[in-house]
């Protein structure tokens, strides 16, 4: 019965989306869905989590939190520490929820309605701007 309800939200969560987006396949949706759901669930599991916290701190100590584990992130890649990276990744996803969490911004939706359709300026996946990377 919860599966049910679960799978039925699920669906509301997923056409709401699609109307949002203005999706017009619904193959590449359902492909597409997989990815962005657990982003949604990660932000709430932030919230849960830290919201008291990140609410006293406010958006701009947040914030600063976020570009420093932005920074202890690039060193992580600077030296290619495999388990350096997991952990800073894993500390910029949650800085970057609680902040999107503080902002009242949902980040699946964000993300779905700019690259769900490909990359936003050329509309391709694969990207085929031609701009130099
Ligand atoms: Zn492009």
């Amino acid at each position: 019965m919860l599966q049910e309800i679960r799978a039925a939200l699920m669906l509301t969560r997923m056409i709401l989306l699609v109307l949002k987006s203005g999706y017009n396949s619904a193959d590449y949706i359902l492909q597409d869905m997989e990815a962005v759901m657990e982003i949604a669930g990660f932000q709430r599991l932030m919230r849960k989590i830290y919201f008291e916290k990140d609410n006293e701190r406010g958006r701009e100590g947040t914030f600063v939190w976020l570009t420093e584990e932005v920074g202890e992130l690039a060193k992580a890649v600077r030296l290619n520490d495999r388990v350096g990276m997991e952990t800073e990744f894993a500390d910029v996803m949650a800085w970057l929820s609680s902040l999107a969490n503080l902002c009242e911004i949902d980040l699946e939706a964000a993300v779905f309605s700019k690259y769900a359709q490909g990359c936003p300026k050329c509309l391709a996946s694969p990207c085929a701007c031609l701009e130099q990377t």
